[in-house]
């Protein structure tokens, strides 16, 4: 219509964590905003708990905060800040040379700043929250990306639970995964694509344009576990208080050569604890399960006792064992009408705690260009190419420093080389 300025049409691919805040910017920004889910609406009971796939409890980072703090949703920030438990340093633990448990902290930094540990699904479900307020977004679940034409301007996606007489149009229908999928239409300006390390947005872009890709494994699994909140009865450390096993204020790690054990404290006083070790070990123990406990008790002093004897074992057989993925692509878009955020754009090894931080980090930075330059499709391109150029290095630095960190934390906090260079610091 003459006249009427065109108001852009953004579709974001995904509603974890990065395509929630993707989708909270572009909103600000008075964008025609759709996000498309694969999966359930994850606030719904009946949504696969996030730990089939994903780790439930993160490190969130003064990277990933700032992020949120740029989202011009102060409520929504005092939410997550309160939700977070401070973390101050890490705790390692180990046994002297008589058989006596340790515990050693090691504070992160000598100014008192610290990173929190938050619980990944909670995070979502408040970004999500604030989406629902906004008039000019729609959450459609249930929705998975099939096709992108970047050229064109048109992508497809499934939607599961529909049956074939039920309306385009109609997205609030309740997902029933068992009525047969059917594929619809849409049009837009810019797709974000937010879909997570198997990205099928990456997927569709890498048509369009001639995209340099890596991906690698490690071979190293992990495998959740929980530590419950401590009762009168039960084992705790020397640093428990307030109704933790352990300290709360600490990440905790077990080193030991190639495996590694961590605690992450969560609201509820229980921990999130990963084990993290080679194939070859998880091929072992899976084959014989019973020997669970003894393995800890060889590698991690004292975790099996914090863990609980009796579920050791139930919870190495009954949670996956999952792979590490680390993906270096580039450029991170294309044109005008695509770009790749967050785990789709550089999934990596976790042992950084930085791979939502530097997700949520390319919402807040792949804006700052937009809003220098958004208005045309010309200027969009402009602005996203801008973004490839600055965050396509910064991405395979994080990356490479993640699979640096792998070293330094199963290894490293106990090498005499840190410990002395940590003492040096303090001094
Ligand atoms: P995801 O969380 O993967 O979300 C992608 C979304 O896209 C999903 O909801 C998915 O269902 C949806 N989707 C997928 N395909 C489609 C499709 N075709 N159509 C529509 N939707 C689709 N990071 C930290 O910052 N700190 C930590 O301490 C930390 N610890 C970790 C520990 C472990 C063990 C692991 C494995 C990871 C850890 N990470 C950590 C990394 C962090 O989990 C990821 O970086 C983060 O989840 C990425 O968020 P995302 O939104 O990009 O992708």
């Amino acid at each position: 219509m003459a006249g009427t300025r065109h108001k852009t049409k953004c579709l974001v691919v995904g509603a974890g964590p990065v395509g929630a805040l993707s989708a909270l910017y572009a909103a600000r920004r008075g964008w025609d905003v759709e996000v498309y889910e694969l999966r359930g609406d994850l606030r719904n009971k009946s949504t696969t708990p996030l730990n089939f796939t994903k780790s439930i409890n993160l490190a969130l980072s003064e990277r990933g905060i700032e992020a949120i703090r740029q989202s011009d949703s102060p409520k929504l920030l005092d939410l997550v800040l309160n939700s977070c438990i401070p973390m101050h340093g890490r705790m390692i633990h180990g046994q002297d040379g008589h058989g006596n448990l340790t515990e050693e902290s090691q504070s992160y930094d000598n100014h008192g700043r610290y990173i929190r540990a938050v619980d990944r699904g909670a995070l979502n479900k408040m970004l999500l929250d604030e989406l629902e307020t906004l008039p000019n977004v729609k959450l459609l679940f249930h929705h998975k990306l099939t096709g992108a034409d970047f050229n064109r301007r048109k992508a497809w996606f499934e939607q599961k639970g529909v049956s074939r007489s039920s309306s385009p149009e109609n997205h609030s229908f309740e997902g029933n995964p068992l009525k047969r999928a059917r594929e619809i239409e849409v049009d837009f300006d810019l797709i974000l694509g937010c879909d997570g390390a198997y990205s099928a947005a990456r997927f569709h872009l890498m048509k369009f344009v001639h995209m340099d890709y890596e991906q690698s494994y490690i071979d190293t699994l992990w495998c959740e576990f929980r530590i419950d909140p401590s009762t009168s009865n039960s084992v705790k450390t020397p640093s428990a208080r307030d109704g933790f096993a352990t300290s709360p204020n600490h990440l905790h790690i077990w080193p030991s050569s190639d495996k590694m054990f961590i605690a992450i404290p969560s609201e509820d006083k229980s921990f999130t604890c990963t084990l993290f070790a080679p194939g070859a070990t998880f091929k072992a123990l899976e084959n014989d399960p019973s020997q669970v406990e003894l393995f800890f008790n060889v590698n991690f002093p004292g975790a099996a006792d914090l863990l609980g004897s009796a579920g050791i074992q139930k919870q190495f057989e009954s949670n996956p064992h999952l792979p590490l993925i680390s993906i270096k692509c580039a450029p991170h878009h294309y044109g005008s009408t695509g770009v790749i955020l967050g785990d789709a754009a550089h999934a990596m090894v976790p042992f950084y705690g930085q791979g939502m931080n530097a997700g949520l980090e390319d919402v807040r930075v792949v804006f700052s260009h937009l809003d220098a330059n958004a208005a045309t499709p010309e200027g969009r391109a402009a602005a996203l190419e801008a973004y490839s150029k600055e965050r396509v290095p910064d991405a395979h630095t994080i990356n490479d420093l993640a699979f640096a960190n792998y070293w330094e934390m199963h290894a490293g906090v106990r090498s005499p080389l840190y410990l002395l260079r940590k003492k040096i610091e303090e001094f």
